[in-house]
C-alpha cells in the first residue's frame, strides 16, 4: 500500500497548538503540536530523548524546546516524501516523513487500524 501524501497543511491559529494535514486520500489529521515536537525525528531530539529515558524522565521539562516552543512558524515540503517544520525557537532539522506523520495520526480510525 502506498503512503498517501499531504495535499495541504494548515496551522490555523498560531498558538492554538495544533496542525491539520489534509491527505491525498481524503483523510484529515489533526495533531497537537506538542506531540509533533516530541516526536521530532532529528538526531538532536532523538539524543535528548535517549538521555531523558536513561535519567528516568527527570529532565523532561528541562530539555530545550520540548514544550515551550511547540509552535510551528513554517512548513516546507521535502521532496515527495516529507515535511520540514520550523519551530518558533528556530529548530528545523527534523524531517517528518509522510509515512511517519500518517502513523502518528491521533484519530480513532488510524489508531485502531494497526493492531
Ligand atoms: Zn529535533
Ligand atoms: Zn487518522
Amino acid at each position: 500500500m502506498s503512503v498517501p501524501s499531504p495535499v495541504h497543511v494548515a496551522i490555523d491559529h498560531p498558538g492554538a497548538g495544533q496542525m491539520t494535514i489534509f491527505w491525498s486520500d481524503g483523510h484529515e489529521s489533526v495533531y497537537p503540536l506538542a506531540d509533533i515536537r516530541k516526536a521530532c525525528p532529528c538526531a538532536t531530539c532523538r539524543e535528548l530523548k535517549r538521555q531523558q529515558q536513561e535519567s528516568g524522565g527527570l529532565m523532561l521539562v528541562a530539555g530545550p524546546g520540548l514544550s515551550a516552543s511547540a509552535e510551528v512558524v513554517d512548513v516546507t515540503t521535502v521532496g515527495r516524501y516529507g515535511l520540514q517544520l520550523t519551530w518558533k525557537d528556530g529548530h528545523n532539522t527534523g524531517i517528518y516523513t509522510h509515512e511517519f506523520l500518517r502513523k502518528m495520526c491521533p484519530c480513532p480510525l488510524c489508531q485502531g487500524s494497526d493492531e
